[in-house]
């Protein structure tokens, strides 16, 4: 993992402005991973929709995500900056360890993510931070990036805040930030890609499915976690036709 060092390496000896172009370049190939790994899989199970298909494109959702990536790539300017400066730590093992900094960043982050959901969820909070990721109820892949500016700082820094307080190997966060991006992207595609077993193997049944998130987009008062359901069985908020509206949809051939 040689690479890998001279990578951090020389992200530590390289100008702000010349950060910013390769944060901004990386944030740009990761929309377009998740928008084209997205496409291909509605292409690939095409029969099982979840819902009706979405309107054409607008200029505005287009607009929108636009605005997304490049705000995704202040955030990560921001977090470039507190690194350099000591305030983000992160290490350079690569063992078994790695792997536990994954799983430990997707929980708190996930336990975080649905506590902040359910409050940009409070009417008066809604329309000013939320409402614009709720616009389109049919989602497409794009749809994972279109949110309000204030939404995108909200999620960044909460991200940032985690990083700043838990010091994780560089493997970890590519490896959470990757699986981000899949539980993203496969939340937003409005077909489901998972087998019917899925939510019946222990443990794997607690990983939310694309059906999961577009019920969210569908009854908007249901379904606030990302990554796992198990803050909205704790809390009650578990779309009672959640394991339903899933076997319909993977059901179809
Ligand atoms: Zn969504
Ligand atoms: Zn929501």
């Amino acid at each position: 993992m040689e690479t890998a060092n001279r990578i951090l390496d020389y992200f530590g000896s390289i100008t702000p402005s010349q950060a910013f172009f390769w944060l901004f370049f990386q944030n740009i190939l990761q929309f377009v991973l998740c928008v084209g790994a997205g496409l291909l899989l509605i292409k690939l199970f095409s029969a099982r929709r979840i819902y009706q298909a979405p309107e054409p494109l607008s200029k505005k959702e287009l607009l929108l995500a636009a605005g997304c990536v490049f705000f995704n790539s202040v955030v990560a300017f921001v977090g470039w900056l507190l690194w350099k400066n000591g305030i983000i730590v992160i290490t350079r093992e690569l063992d078994w360890t790695c792997f536990a900094d994954t799983a430990i960043l997707l929980l708190l982050m996930d336990l975080l993510m649905y506590v902040t959901h359910r409050i940009v969820h409070i009417k008066g909070i809604y329309s000013l931070v939320h409402r614009t990721h709720h616009i389109y109820e049919d989602t497409r892949p794009l749809s994972l990036f279109v949110l309000s500016p204030l939404e995108v700082f909200g999620f960044g820094f909460l991200w940032l805040l985690v990083l700043c307080l838990y010091s994780s190997s560089w493997l970890g966060i590519v490896l959470y930030l990757l699986l981000n991006a899949a539980f993203g992207a496969i939340g937003h595609i409005g077909v489901e890609p998972f087998p019917k077993s899925w939510i019946k193997i222990p443990l794997v049944q607690r990983l939310t499915t694309s059906t999961f998130h577009a019920q969210h987009h569908k009854e908007i008062d249901s379904n606030f976690g990302f990554y796992t359901d198990i803050w909205d069985n704790l809390f009650g908020s578990l779309n009672k036709a959640y394991q339903a509206t899933f076997e319909r949809a993977a059901s179809k051939n």
